[in-house]
């Protein structure tokens, strides 16, 4: 038996078994754990075996410069087409250790060298923090990072200054389909970061063709510790600068997704779209909170309206006196979530993870709904 100071501290008892209902609602990160189900029901099928004798040698697969194996990049473009969510023909793909290094390749590839002025990146609020802490890691001559887009809006863009758009569709945390902002042009150059673009957290209106897009296995299947992201690259000058930054693998998962790909984005869909239902019937009863309004759209895929499904709810409180609702949410009710300005905007906002286990859900949903009720006691 483990002495009880060794249970994690939502459990107690001499065996840690007994549930704990002081334990907070965590809802903060963005792991996909919800697939969880859907893996163990397909154990065998998506089973990756590689033996010893299988991948030595830098040799194979090394062609045009990468490590790209022929029959990996094959799964991928057969996968895009079959979810109808990307163009790949006539592209370049590269893979990469996730898809956070080929957005540091994408930087880089983009930037200009060498410039009269560094390209300035810019993102619109609220965007994923990670794209300015990595613009700013570098702390490169030729890249910075300028912040939020509102400020160039419609704005004729000074001359001989290059820019570099983030744009991520759907959009973390909100959900939301986003277009570029900036007056395109030849100075404008865009970042598609499509990580949640699959019919489980979004209808799919038609396939993306920017001319870079970057994809993930960690929001598509949910392996995010697999590290396995790749690009689709138009122009093969930025192709080449992207080839430095690669890794293989994850074909099992893949194979899995062309045999059973309806069963698989179909369990996806509807687990994502029930957690939102529910939380969004919990939210509608309170005056205090609210969600972000997402629209029904057409699938491409499901060859149908679907309702919406995204990988996290954007709440707002609503009330001025509740300015910070991270540390109100944190404090009244037990839920850990990611404040607004982890994503540049109001701390009224903060993000909630609708994608981990089931018990993380049914618990957070549990804890949102005792703090609308709460609210509604005190009237
Ligand atoms: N882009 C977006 C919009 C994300 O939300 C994430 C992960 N939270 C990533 C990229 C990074 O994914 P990975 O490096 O695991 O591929």
């Amino acid at each position: 038996l483990l002495p009880s100071c060794e249970c994690n501290s939502c459990y107690y008892g001499s065996d840690c078994s007994q549930f704990s209902a002081d334990c907070p609602a965590n809802a903060d990160s963005g792991d996909p754990l919800f697939f969880e189900p859907f893996w163990v029901k397909h154990a065998e099928s998506s089973a990756v075996l590689v033996s010893g004798w299988h991948r030595m040698s830098y040799k194979f697969g090394y062609e045009n410069g990468t490590f790209i194996s022929k029959e990996l990049e094959r799964h991928i473009r057969k996968l895009h087409g079959m979810v109808g969510n990307a163009n790949s023909t006539g592209k370049f793909m590269v893979f990469g250790a996730g898809s956070t290094q080929l957005l540091n390749a994408a930087i880089y590839a983009l930037s200009s060298q060498d410039p009269p002025s560094p390209t300035r990146i810019v993102g619109s609020i609220p965007f994923f923090l990670v794209y300015k802490s990595l613009t700013e890691f570098y702390n490169s001559k030729n890249f910075e990072w300028e912040g939020d887009t509102s400020m160039w809006k419609k704005k004729s863009l000074p001359p001989s200054v290059n820019f570099i758009e983030f744009v991520t569709s759907p959009n973390n945390p909100d959900g939301k389909l986003k277009d570029p902002v900036l007056r395109q042009g030849p100075s404008v150059k865009t970042i598609n970061d499509h990580a949640y673009y699959w019919p489980h957290y979004t209808a799919i209106p038609a396939p993306a063709n920017e001319d870079l897009m970057i994809f993930t296995l960690s929001k598509l299947t949910g392996h995010g510790s697999s590290r396995f992201g790749w690009a689709l690259i138009k122009d093969q000058v930025v192709y080449e600068k992207f080839l430095n930054y690669m890794l293989l693998n994850s074909m099992g998962l893949l194979k899995v997704l062309l045999g059973d790909g309806k069963e698989f984005f179909e369990f996806g869909h509807r687990t994502t779209r029930t957690r939102w239902e529910s939380l969004d019937k919990v939210i509608s009863a309170s005056k205090r909170f609210s969600l972000q309004k997402l629209i029904p759209g057409y699938s491409t895929y499901f060859q149908n309206i679907t309702a919406p499904s995204p990988a996290y709810a954007w709440i707002k409180c609503e009330k001025e006196e509740d300015g910070n609702c991270y540390e109100a949410l944190l404090r009244d009710g037990g839920i850990i979530g990611r404040s607004g300005s982890f994503f540049s905007a109001e701390n009224r906002y903060v993000r909630l993870s609708l994608i981990k286990s089931r018990d993380d859900f049914d618990w957070l949903l549990q804890r949102m709904k005792n703090l609308v009720s709460q609210e509604q006691a005190h009237g």
